[in-house]
């Protein structure tokens, strides 16, 4: 096992050590049922090689899992009668991450379903102006 592997939760799902609602898989992701799912069909997509979240999963493997959440996303609609779904990402403990693997988590949404997401505060034109030229600043050109 690679570094940041030992004692990985979703590393010993996808080495089959731990059992999983295991739901769509190819060469680089797997996708299964989260345990404690917000609605039924709450599903989580995490690559095949470990990553620890969005700031070290490479770019190619991040697009394959953003495919099978639209491929899963559609799916939902089907078999659970989703009306719509969040795609949701935590990263580092700030952000509310429990398990250091990467994971979309793909939840399928329905009228009046409780499941409450956060609402911002209106920002001033001058604050916007004052964070874009901050951000627009520190963004790196590619
Ligand atoms: P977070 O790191 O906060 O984005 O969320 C981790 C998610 O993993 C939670 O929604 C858990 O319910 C889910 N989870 C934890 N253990 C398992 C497991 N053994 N199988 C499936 N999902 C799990
Ligand atoms: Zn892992």
């Amino acid at each position: 096992m690679k570094a940041g592997e030992e004692n990985c939760l979703f590393c010993k799902i996808i080495a089959g050590e731990i059992h999983a609602e295991k739901i769509f898989e190819d060469d680089w992701v797997l996708g299964f049922l989260d345990i404690r799912p917000v609605n039924p069909g709450h599903i989580l997509v995490v690559p095949k090689q470990h990553s620890k979240n969005i700031y070290d999963v490479p770019e190619a493997i991040l697009q394959n899992m953003i495919a099978a959440a639209k491929k899963i996303s559609h799916t939902l609609k089907r078999a659970v009668g989703a009306e719509g779904v969040s795609i949701h990402m935590n990263n580092e403990p700030v952000a509310g991450q429990v398990v250091f693997h990467a994971h979309i988590h793909v939840i399928p949404r329905f009228s009046n379903d409780g499941f409450t997401l956060w609402h911002g505060n209106d920002a001033t034109t001058m604050e916007l102006k004052k964070v874009g030229e901050k951000v627009r600043g520190a963004m790196e050109v590619r």
